[in-house]
């Protein structure tokens, strides 16, 4: 039985601030949840809010979580996620990150009670998941460069982020696949950048790029222009700001709109949404990508190698504590060799011992 409960604000900061379409991020701030149980247990969640993506503040998400969502869960048996997520959805349904934090720290109390790790209650194996790295925003000269530097410390997969001008963004795509060569997997994202007829001028001149993929080529609402680039293009098309929950998987993949989905935990709430996003990718022939999003640590990260490993995703973007200077706990999802996530045998998520300059008690009950 849930009996208590922490709320810290995480702090951390970029190796180098980190720029896309729609703005740029140096030090991140997320809220991190650990639920005590009669056990004598902790279950750990990650929560990290970014209004462009969930609509939510740290503010916002702190007094949802300590007024609402945190005080609802106490007395309540963490074994009853699915009634749980029901009541949850029905106090902060347009609070995708605060939920998530929950979910999180839920099912890490029911792997724990059942001494299971994460991948295998979903019931998957933890094969070591391909990440990409990432590239933001920045010149096609020092996109070049970045991409080199990683590839010679043996990333096998770069994703850049693009999506200004298209003819900006194509010289940019051709100095980082000049410098990677044509063996390495380059993956690019528009983050909604471009009107429909600029991802098209794009699109349609990036057939010798052989890109991998491209993320959100339009704004999120779009879901018919995701469908006519894809008529018009052999680069595969992928929903991100396109695809929160399992609502919008199924009317994407009902229209055909788009090749991949790629699900983060924070916009659909947390791995039981997640899951359903899978089954109906899967049902519909759509592949499977995996993100994060700048701040997130060591817990989001693990959830999300957990579901990425254990459902066998086609693409993994699990970058997001790799591009910080330091988590804010000592664990984290395994990165060895380099470019592959994984997570061992140990129940729960790895969260290892907090750093006091990374993390600020919030409330207690
Ligand atoms: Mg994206």
């Amino acid at each position: 039985m849930i009996t208590g409960w922490n709320l810290y604000r995480t702090t951390v900061r970029c190796k180098r601030p980190f720029a896309i379409a729609t703005g740029t991020q140096d030090e991140c701030h997320g809220l991190l949840v650990e639920l005590k149980t009669s056990e004598g247990l902790s279950g750990w969640g990650e929560g990290v809010p970014l209004p462009y993506l969930t609509g939510e503040t740290l503010t916002g998400c702190q007094a949802v979580l300590s007024e609402l969502l945190l005080p609802a869960l106490q007395g309540e048996d963490p074994r009853a996620l699915q009634s749980l997520r029901v009541k949850l959805n029905r106090l902060a349904v347009n609070q995708p990150a605060a939920r998530c934090a929950l979910d999180l720290a839920l099912i890490d109390l029911v792997c724990r009670l059942h001494n299971m790790p994460a991948w295998a209650w979903m019931g998957g194996s933890n094969r070591p998941v391909q990440t990409n790295y990432s590239i933001g925003l920045t010149t096609p000269q020092d996109a070049a460069e970045q991409a080199r530097a990683l590839v010679e410390q043996d990333f096998a997969c770069i994703k850049l982020k693009i999506g200004q001008d298209p003819d900006l963004d194509l010289d940019r795509c051709r100095a980082v696949r000049g410098a990677i060569g044509p063996e390495v997997p380059l993956r690019v994202d528009a983050n909604e950048g471009w009107t429909f007829l600029q991802a098209k001028r794009f699109l349609t001149r990036a057939d010798s790029l052989d890109l991998q993929l491209i993320e959100q080529p339009v704004v999120r609402s779009d879901f018919e222009g995701l469908k006519r680039l894809r008529g018009l293009s052999s680069t595969p098309i992928c929903a991100d700001e396109s695809l929160r929950g399992a609502q919008e998987a199924r009317r994407l993949a009902e229209m055909g709109a788009v090749d991949v989905f790629n699900i983060k935990l924070m916009k659909c709430g947390g791995l039981l949404e997640a899951r359903d996003i899978v089954a109906i990718a899967r049902a519909h022939g759509i592949d499977l990508m995996v993100g994060g999003m700048v701040g997130e640590s060591c817990v989001a990260v693990a959830a999300a190698t957990a579901l990425a490993s254990a459902y066998a995703f086609e693409y993994a973007d699990l970058d997001a504590d790799l591009l910080l200077k330091a988590n804010f706990g000592t664990g984290g999802a395994g990165h060895s060799p380099v470019g592959y996530r994984h997570l061992d045998d140990r129940a729960g998520w790895p969260v290892g011992e907090l750093s006091p300059g990374s993390t600020t008690l919030l409330g207690s009950c």
